[in-house]
């Protein structure tokens, strides 16, 4: 009777265990910084955007479940890297040094970086003219590193982009430096701030995954070029950026 029982048991583990190996083949832990408005931002307390949508239906061609982890952008490489995240999208700029750690999709979208003043203070007209003033930049983003670059600008990072622009408002800083979908979204939702084109960099945004994990990249990119072939793309793209 006991080994009749503990038979019975064992088979049961082993039937949960592999039900529950096979659900977590199904998922795909997504992570992201949802305040990226339009790629990723919250909204009733739920992750939405541009990103997230296209991440949902690349998902969907291959046939796997998102976990949505919403983390610091400085957060998540190194959560990548530690396999606590199968998948980044987060409006990520594909650059040099970022790839030596992650491999990255095709890319999905091209950027550049703005420059958001305080039209109440209007003391930087242009991004040769940022040194010597206090500049608002998010902690690891591209327009930190640009930024940085800068010989004697006072840099100040900030760990959002809300927090920045709340520093931009309050005149702690004159600039605020970032990405252009976004620079475009605050400026829009806030009429004192200004807004000012750069020729910096040209930001190519794609979908990271593990260095060792190419056969997910290879996944990915055919999903994206499905999605690109049947106009689920362009729907996206009219969708977020229509009016601009
Ligand atoms: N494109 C920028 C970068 O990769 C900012 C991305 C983001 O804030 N989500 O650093």
């Amino acid at each position: 009777m006991k080994k009749l029982f503990c038979a019975v048991m064992l088979l049961l583990m082993g039937i949960v265990g592999s039900v529950s190996l096979a659900k977590e083949n199904k998922v795909l832990y997504v992570g992201t910084n949802a305040e990226f408005q339009p790629f990723e931002y919250l909204e009733d307390g739920k992750i939405v955007g541009f990103d997230v949508e296209l991440m949902e239906e690349i998902a969907k061609l291959m046939g796997k479940e998102i976990e949505w982890k919403n983390i610091a952008f400085d957060g998540l490489l190194p959560a990548l890297q530690a396999k606590k995240l199968d998948v980044i999208i987060a409006g990520m700029t594909a650059t040099e040094e970022r790839k030596k750690f992650v491999n990255f999709s095709e890319t999905y979208y091209t950027s550049n970086q703005m420059i958001l003043i305080n039209k109440e203070n209007p003391v930087v007209e242009s991004f040769d003219k940022l040194a010597g003033h206090n500049v608002g930049v998010i902690l690891g983003y591209t327009g930190d590193i640009a930024v940085s670059a800068i010989d004697g600008v006072k840099v100040q990072r900030y760990n959002g982009a809300a927090e920045a622009i709340m520093a931009l408002k309050a005149k702690k800083v004159d600039a605020v430096v970032l990405d252009s979908e976004p620079a475009k979204n605050y400026a829009k939702q806030n009429k004192e701030l200004g807004l000012i084109n750069t020729d910096v960099s040209k930001e190519e945004y794609a979908i990271a995954v593990g260095k060792d994990n190419k056969a997910l990249a290879d996944n990915i990119d055919k999903a994206l070029k499905t999605l690109n072939e049947n106009g689920t793309y362009d729907k996206l793209i009219q969708k977020y950026f229509g009016d601009k």
